[in-house]
């Protein structure tokens, strides 16, 4: 049996990316990031100087860029992006790049081929709906929105600024839950069969043990 794919979905500051990241470490699987995927995309189209609204000049990019998603580090055509793709400027870039109907399927092509062989934990939105529908393990990771803004400000790989209201980083995290929810294109939703596990009030810890749960009966019933 193939090593099994886990899909992490949910909203911005759900804790996807801790969560993905531990639970990969822990099974020895490879941990893709593929928000890392269109906010890369985002950040070349405006260092090119390319208007987000033009699908087909964003879409050659999310087509034909060279991207490295590594452990800890982001790369697009040679270039080290890590810091730079986590500021609020990039985070409505990605979610507009994101509501293109050619981006994305370039990108969930390219999200495919990195998963197929299995063994992999992928964090996204449309990961358990669209990319792997036939995922082995659904996770819809869930917290209250007052939450998740204040892990988002006091989160240091993104740049929102140590004294950023937390109205602000709410209201901000808001707007593009509102966009990725409700554009064309594989909205943000919860697969029908995803384990829907609300985070308010649980730690990193507990949340990734109880991810490890999940996927722990899946590999017992597969034996
Ligand atoms: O997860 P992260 O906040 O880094 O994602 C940035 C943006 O990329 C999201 O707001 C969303 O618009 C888009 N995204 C997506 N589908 C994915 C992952 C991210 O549309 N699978």
């Amino acid at each position: 049996m193939r090593g099994l794919i886990i899909a992490i979905d949910g909203p911005s500051g759900a804790g996807k990316g801790t969560v993905a990241r531990a639970v990969a470490q822990r099974l020895g699987y490879r941990h893709l990031d593929t928000g890392a995927m269109y906010r890369a995309v985002a950040w070349k189209a405006l260092q090119d100087g390319l208007d987000l609204a033009d699908e087909a000049a964003v879409a050659v990019v999310a087509e034909r860029a060279a991207l490295e998603i590594g452990p800890g580090r982001v790369q697009i055509d040679g270039t080290d992006v890590t810091a730079a793709i986590r500021t609020p400027q990039i985070d409505r870039a990605a979610a507009a790049a994101a509501r293109l109907p050619r981006v994305r399927a370039a990108l969930v092509k390219r999200q495919r081929q990195a998963g197929e062989q299995g063994s992999i934990v992928m964090e996204g939105r449309d990961i358990g709906t669209v990319v792997f529908p036939d995922a082995d393990v659904k996770i819809y990771l869930d917290a209250s929105s007052e939450e998740r803004a204040r892990r988002r400000a006091a989160d240091p790989s993104h740049g929102v600024g140590r004294h950023a209201a937390l109205a602000d980083v709410e209201s901000e995290l808001k707007a593009r839950d509102y966009s990725d929810s409700t554009r064309a294109t594989s909205p943000l939703a919860e697969a029908k069969d995803a384990v829907h596990l609300d985070t308010t009030g649980l730690s990193i810890e507990q949340t990734v043990g109880a991810v490890m749960e999940i996927v722990g009966e899946k590999l017992e019933g597969g034996k």
